[in-house]
């Protein structure tokens, strides 16, 4: 059994302060896979002084220098990314093919933020046009200086990849705490630091708890900017902390996203775009989208199809080749899960798929998939995150109810528009209030395109050029020509 007692701090491994640890569970064996600490302020105090040490260095260094580490980070993973994929599937349960998609994700996005470094030296005091005669203005992009990142159980590896990457890109050096539910396959991060001689005090990763760890770091009065996925509870909490100090945040939160499928799409295409959309991670996805809008011309057809997908869903051991659906990744997720299928039942939902259509595996934190129909948009199914397996649908007569009803929701993080008709697909597109919208398609998720949501699902945008000014400040210096 792995013991994370050790906190990365300043490029060394030191014993954490706090004497309580917590298990790391296996979730589909239920096994003790390792025994972590829940960290504590002490740890947060060394790790922050450790980055503020470092932070002028990193940011001298420039962005072309920069830009090789972070290929560094992405040749490493390259190099270890069949043991990484075993781990990730071992610690969160998602099915190997998936944590291979995962992976692939983390590393295209390190080397994504490696050319945006080296574009960023180029930028530094770039002309800004002015319109008063004789006067010239330049611009510069500064690090925001020291950041701490917080970053959720469902994407391990690539959560992370999407703030350390354009943080140190940017020149910040970082805190990083990843989930305490998925600590492990984040530790490789500081094996590579070491591998690639990364200066010391540029990345330090603290093993713990929200208690532990996360609130001290969101709360630490020289940690000039809190990056956080995850919770809108924990979410709110790292803003209040923020905003004692009018420290900058990021906030990649919660989501309800719809899948529109108009009357003009094939119902049998339109299934596997569904599907993936709710399944994939056993639904533990912040763009799941778990609310299915379809056409009532055809909203058979398409149940129909559903239904003999998910019939044909294979349950099991996520380190099985062929395993569609692992286990949720913790027993307080299936606990969570199963409560709402019991206010399902309460509510009398219409099932056309649930748990009494699936015999679970003896072992493991499973939850069968489930989808509803006709579910009123009074239900909580209907609006609050359930984040598991659970597909909610509902019918529209036409295109103004379904963009009607795809909006009417706290959340605006994805959504996914389906139609034969390509520029139809794309205007209903145009009128949702959601970061990311796809049409016609699977989930992409692309270094180059931003992420974030409207409304409740968070504040700013990862990715692309945006996701690197998230830890820009940018400087003008203006004066005679
Ligand atoms: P969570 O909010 O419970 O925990 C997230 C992280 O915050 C963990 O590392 C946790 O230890 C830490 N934390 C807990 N209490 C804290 C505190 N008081 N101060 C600072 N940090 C604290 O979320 P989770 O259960 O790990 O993840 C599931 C949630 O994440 C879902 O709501 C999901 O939608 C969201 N999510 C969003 C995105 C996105 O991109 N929008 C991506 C993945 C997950």
């Amino acid at each position: 059994m792995k013991i994370l007692d050790q906190q990365f701090i300043d490029n060394q491994w030191v014993a954490s302060s706090a004497t309580r640890t917590l298990d790391v569970m296996d979730p589909y064996r239920e096994e003790v896979i390792a025994r972590a600490t829940v960290g504590d302020s002490a740890d947060v105090d060394a790790a922050v002084a450790a980055a503020r040490a470092a932070q002028p260095e990193w940011q001298a260094l420039g962005g072309q220098a920069r830009s090789e580490y972070l290929e560094g980070f992405a040749d490493a993973l390259t190099a270890r990314r069949e043991a990484l994929i075993e781990l990730s599937a071992t610690n969160n349960g998602k099915p190997l093919a998936e944590a291979g998609i995962d992976l692939d994700d983390a590393i295209a996005c390190y080397r994504y933020y490696a050319g945006q470094a080296r574009a960023l030296g180029e930028r530094q005091g770039e002309r800004v046009e002015v319109g008063m005669e004789g006067v010239e203005a330049r611009a510069y992009f500064d690090p925001a200086g020291v950041v701490g990142l917080i970053t959720p159980w469902n994407f391990p590896l690539v959560t992370s990849a999407w703030k350390l990457a354009p943080a140190l890109a940017a020149g910040c050096t970082v805190v990083l705490k990843p989930s305490e539910i998925v600590p492990l396959p984040e530790q490789t991060l500081a094996e590579i630091a070491l591998d690639i001689n990364l200066p010391a005090g540029v990345l330090n990763l603290l093993n713990g708890d929200g208690e532990g760890i996360g609130a001290p770091l969101a709360s630490h009065a020289d940690v000039d900017k809190v990056s956080f996925t995850g919770s809108n509870r924990v979410g709110e909490a790292v803003m209040k902390a923020a905003a004692a100090r009018t420290a900058g945040v990021s906030l990649e939160l919660g989501g309800k996203s719809p899948i529109i499928v108009m009357e003009d799409a094939d119902p049998s295409q339109a299934a596997d775009w569904v599907m993936a959309g709710i399944y994939f991670n056993a639904g533990q996805i912040c763009s799941a989208t778990s609310r299915l809008i379809v056409h009532e011309a055809v909203a058979e057809a398409l149940f129909e199809a559903l239904a003999t997908r998910m019939d044909a869903l294979t349950l099991g051991d996520p380190l099985v080749e062929g395993t569609d659906l692992g286990p949720l990744t913790s027993a307080k997720q299936r606990e969570a899960v199963n409560a709402y299928l019991k206010i399902a039942e309460q509510e009398g939902l219409v099932a056309v798929r649930d748990h009494t259509r699936y015999t679970l595996p003896e072992q493991g934190y499973f939850a069968a998939p489930t989808l509803y129909r006709d579910v009123p948009v009074e239900s909580r199914l209907w609006r609050e995150e359930i984040f598991g397996p659970v597909l909610c649908a509902r019918s529209v007569r036409n295109e103004a109810e379904a963009i009607a009803l795809a909006n009417d929701s706290d959340f605006g993080l994805a959504a996914t528009v389906v139609s034969g008709d390509v520029d139809r697909a794309r205007r209903i597109g145009r009128q949702l209030k959601a970061g990311s919208i796809w049409y016609n398609s699977e989930q992409l998720v692309l270094p180059e395109t931003a992420w974030g949501g409207f409304k409740r699902s968070g504040i700013g945008r990862e990715l692309g050029p945006w996701g690197l000014s998230a830890y820009l400040e940018v400087k003008h210096v203006v004066g005679p020509a």
